[in-house]
């Protein structure tokens, strides 16, 4: 009988990817969404703590093993900021009228301005993206995979593809920025492709 896993999350793209690289394990994924269960509270400190909060939130509400991710961007000249609000960097998302584009605008705009004056040598960072799988609501060991993609902040936004600070973010391996790769090059390369890997390889076991 397959297993029914919850991902907690309401993203249909997160659903899609996760859904695609988990196809050949006997799994069958589902939104927290579509089970009517509302988003966790992410109070912790790290990327780490915010997934297991969100996972155990899903797992407690549903009966079911869950799946959660949380991700964003650490800059080594800003102590690791924005991090865990790399969304909400800009403080503009308690605005409701405010879309996605225009708030990931904000926070490039912002992020720009804190560096501005750092020579390249000082402006590196790194996407990371946590995925955490519980089995229960309980479970003492989840899986942990933690995909890290090394890159520098560049002065100025460059590419029209991806979101958030991919117009920003210059990932050597390439030389452009991570909104100027398609989006196969990038789901080949990036944080979340690493810590999906690691899924790939841990999950089948813990099933
Ligand atoms: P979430 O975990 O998908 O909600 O992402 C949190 C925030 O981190 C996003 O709103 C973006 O600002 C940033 N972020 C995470 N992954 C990426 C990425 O692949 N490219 C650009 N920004 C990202």
């Amino acid at each position: 009988m397959s297993t029914r896993i919850v991902l907690a999350s309401g993203n249909q793209g997160k659903l899609r990817e996760l859904q695609r690289l988990l196809q050949s394990l006997d799994v069958e994924l589902m939104t927290q969404g579509e089970l009517g269960i509302d988003d966790a509270e992410e109070t912790g400190l790290t990327f780490i703590e915010n997934a297991i909060l969100k996972a155990r939130h899903a797992s407690n509400a549903s009966g079911l093993p869950a799946l959660a991710d949380d991700s964003g961007l650490a800059v080594d000249a800003l102590g690791g900021a924005p991090g865990i609000y790399s969304a909400r960097f800009s403080e503009l998302d308690d605005d409701n009228s405010t879309d996605r584009a225009t708030r990931d605008a904000a926070n490039n705009q912002k992020l720009l301005q804190m560096l501005d004056g750092l020579p390249d040598s000082q402006r590196n960072a790194q996407f990371h993206c946590v995925l955490v799988y519980l089995r229960h609501a309980t479970d003492p060991t989840p899986i942990v995979c933690h995909g890290v993609w090394h890159g520098r902040i560049l002065t100025a936004p460059a590419g029209e593809g991806g979101f958030g600070y991919d117009p920003l973010f210059h990932v050597p391996s390439t030389n452009c920025s991570s909104a100027q790769l398609s989006a196969e090059q990038k789901n080949a390369i990036s944080h979340r492709a690493i810590a999906m890997q690691a899924l790939l390889q841990q999950l089948p076991s813990r099933l």
